[in-house]
C-alpha cells in the first residue's frame, strides 16, 4: 500500500508560502491508518523499548495505536498547564517566540529506553525538545520515528546523535 496517496498538500497553510502536509486523509482511511501503524510496529517490535512518548497533538494520533500494538506504556508530552500531576518542563525556541513541553515526573523510569513519535519532522525543534525532556527525566532516547519527513528542512541535523526513521520523505 502506498501511503503517499493519503497525504494531501495544502498550499499556504498555516501561513503564505508554506506547503502543509495534511495527514487527515490517512486518518480517515482505517486500512491506510492501520497500515502505517503496522509498518512502525514491524520496525520497533524487535527493539528493547520501555515506553513510547509523543508531543501533542498530532503525535498522539500515531503514538497511541503504536503503544497498543507494541504493548508499551504511552507517555504524553503536553503544553504547559495541561498535566494534572507533578511535571518536568522544557522550554524551546521556535522561529518566532518560544514554546514549552511538559511530562509527568513518573511518566518514565530512570534509564527507560523511549521511542519518540511524531507525525511530521519539519525543522526538528519539537522532537529535539521532546528528546531533551526524556533525558531530563532520566530516560534514554532509543529513536525518533515520524510518518513524514520534510527533508528540505533538514530536521535530521537538529537530531544528530539520535536514530531517526520516517515512513515517507518529501
Ligand atoms: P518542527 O518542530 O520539526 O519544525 O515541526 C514539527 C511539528 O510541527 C510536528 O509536531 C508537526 O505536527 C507540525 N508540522 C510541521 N509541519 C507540518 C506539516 O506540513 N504537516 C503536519 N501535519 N504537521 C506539521
Amino acid at each position: 500500500m502506498n501511503l503517499d496517496q493519503y497525504i494531501r498538500d495544502i498550499p499556504d497553510f498555516p501561513k503564505p508560502g508554506i506547503l502543509f502536509k495534511d495527514i487527515m486523509p490517512l486518518l480517515a482511511d482505517p486500512k491506510a491508518f492501520r497500515h502505517s501503524i503496522k509498518l512502525l510496529a514491524e520496525i520497533y517490535k524487535t527493539r528493547k523499548i520501555d515506553a513510547i512518548a509523543a508531543a501533542e497533538a498530532r503525535g498522539f494520533l500515531f503514538a497511541a495505536p503504536l503503544a497498543l500494538e507494541l504493548e508499551k506504556p504511552l507517555v504524553p508530552l503536553r503544553k504547559p498547564g495541561k498535566l494534572p500531576y507533578r511535571t518536568y518542563s522544557l522550554k524551546y525556541e521556535l522561529e518566532y517566540g518560544s514554546a514549552e513541553l511538559q511530562m509527568h515526573t513518573d511518566g518514565i523510569q530512570i534509564h527507560d529506553r523511549v521511542l519518540l513519535i511524531d507525525d511530521v519532522l519539519a525543522t526538528g525543534g519539537t522532537m529535539k525538545a521532546g528528546a531533551s525532556l526524556i533525558e531530563q527525566a532520566g530516560g534514554v532516547v532509543d529513536s525518533c520515528a515520524f510518518l513524514i519527513e520534510l527533508t528540505f528542512l533538514q530536521g535530521r541535523q537538529k537530531l544528530q546523535g539520535y536514530e531517526v526513521f520516517s515512513l515517507l520523505k518529501y
